[in-house]
């Protein structure tokens, strides 16, 4: 289903154009408006959710392989040294567009942009506690 407010929406279902690099029944990949480096990709499910939770199975099962096919292109066609996926949930995640999409981003070497977390140091039982939550 296609949400009428989403601008996701309309951009994945071709009611707003877009650079599209990649389209099939399933999905559509656009240049980023706002790039973290040449050629920043979002891939865009035609179909509306907000977010991974409630992404279909059967969607996110084929996301990959579409990640997989583009970054092919990217680094095909632009030549690139390396390649990041990400993907974000939440305001607390940097999520700002409410449908789901999944950033591709090539790195050049000395591209000056920073995709990285600080490692924390937690102790065992810190680390044991998270494990027992989650087992
Ligand atoms: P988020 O922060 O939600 O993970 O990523 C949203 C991304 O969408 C940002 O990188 C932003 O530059 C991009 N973006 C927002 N609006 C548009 C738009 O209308 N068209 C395109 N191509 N990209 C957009
Ligand atoms: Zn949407």
């Amino acid at each position: 289903m296609k949400k009428d407010t989403c601008i996701f929406c309309k951009i994945a279902n071709g009611e707003i154009p877009s650079r599209t690099v990649y389209e099939d029944a399933d999905f559509r990949a656009i240049l980023d408006l706002g790039p973290a480096t040449k050629g920043h990709t979002l891939i865009l499910p035609k179909e509306h959710a907000e977010d991974l939770y409630e992404l279909p199975e059967e969607v996110a099962a084929r996301v990959l392989p579409v990640a997989k096919k583009v970054a092919g292109l990217l680094k095909e066609r632009l030549g690139c040294d390396g390649m990041n996926l990400v993907q974000n949930n939440g305001e607390t995640a940097g999520q700002t567009v409410k449908h789901f999409h999944l950033h591709l981003i090539p790195r050049y070497v000395g591209d000056g942009q920073s995709i990285l977390w600080k490692p924390t140091e937690p102790s065992a039982e810190e680390l044991d506690g998270v494990w027992s939550a989650l087992k």
